[in-house]
């Protein structure tokens, strides 16, 4: 039996520049926090938080950091706020800043483009229609830098149905981590309502260079481990391709998820992981399928 690892598997640029930020930062002896989970992967989160880094959730629990800043007597003391690769709206940014904060922003610079073309849009009086997940905090970051009319769409359905605001033209961009397939068929519903002027593809490279190497992968493969975080919407979106390729596909977030039950005539057990899942995970998985079966 054959174990193998899709070409592009774990963290990509953005989340590894992040993690990379907090473990500077780490260092300065400083109290860090960091606005929101730093990635999407527990087990990332939970070894941060054994060395002191702090999870701040929301702007009410800001406005508490902000009053330990007020009370700090020297610098050395001062927390500092790093902002998640997965951006933040406008507004908590200029929160952060005006409440005196030390703010480093570890933004993935790919989010940071689509910050600043959907302002420039804004600017120039167009609605904005972003693809991706609503619920999602990129999205939420997103939204947070339009300064005008704003729709976020996630079906092909929601793009037949969508009309904008009368006069007004439409710019349209994707969440990073969306699937480049269905991307592909809103652009083309777009294009035939004739709303084609400013269409951005801003699906990162590394989720379309993770979602093809998964779904060729999947196709070859008996059994397929997708291992990613439960919050995770890329690895969740690998979860959902590979399954659609192999139906014995399992999704988990450690190795003791994984209750493999190998039929014997499995000739080729395929992973992939998420771009917030670790390497020592992934190695974890790929050494006890090969010792184990
Ligand atoms: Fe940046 Fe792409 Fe990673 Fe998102 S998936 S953090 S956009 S490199």
């Amino acid at each position: 039996m054959e174990v193998k690892l899709a070409e592009c598997a774990g963290f990509c640029f953005g989340v590894k520049r992040a993690i990379d930020t907090v473990y500077e930062q780490i260092e300065t002896g400083k109290t860090i926090y960091t606005y929101g989970p730093i990635v999407h992967n527990e087990e990332v989160v939970r070894e941060l938080e054994e060395k002191g880094v702090r999870v701040i959730e929301g702007h009410e629990e800001l406005a508490e950091c902000a009053a330990e800043v007020r009370k700090a007597a020297d610098e050395t003391a001062r927390p500092t706020v790093i902002i998640r690769a997965h951006g933040v709206p406008r507004e908590t940014q200029e929160l952060m800043e005006q409440n005196g904060l030390e703010c480093i922003d570890a933004t993935c610079p790919f989010v940071k483009r689509i910050h600043r073309i959907v302002e420039k849009a804004g600017e120039q009086g167009m609605q904005v229609v972003i693809a991706g997940n609503p619920g999602h905090p990129e999205v939420e970051g997103i939204r947070g830098w339009c300064s005008g009319p704003v729709t976020v769409i996630e079906t092909e359905e929601e793009a037949e149905r969508f009309t904008p605001e009368e006069g007004r033209q439409v710019c349209l961009v994707s969440q990073t981590t969306f699937n480049y397939n269905k991307f592909q068929s809103i652009v083309e519903i777009f294009r035939k309502k004739g709303y084609n002027d400013n269409i951005v593809s801003t699906i990162c490279n590394a989720t379309e260079e993770r979602q093809r190497s998964a779904q060729a992968l999947a196709a070859e493969a008996d059994v397929m481990i997708v291992i990613g975080g439960r919050h995770s919407s890329n690895s969740r979106k690998l979860y959902e391709i590979c399954s659609r390729e192999c139906a014995h596909t399992y999704f988990i977030q450690t190795l003791d998820d994984l209750h493999l039950e190998l039929p014997k005539a499995v000739r080729l057990v395929g992973i992939t992981a998420g771009a917030s899942t670790p390497n020592n995970l992934i190695e974890e998985v790929q050494n006890y399928v090969r010792i184990n079966f």
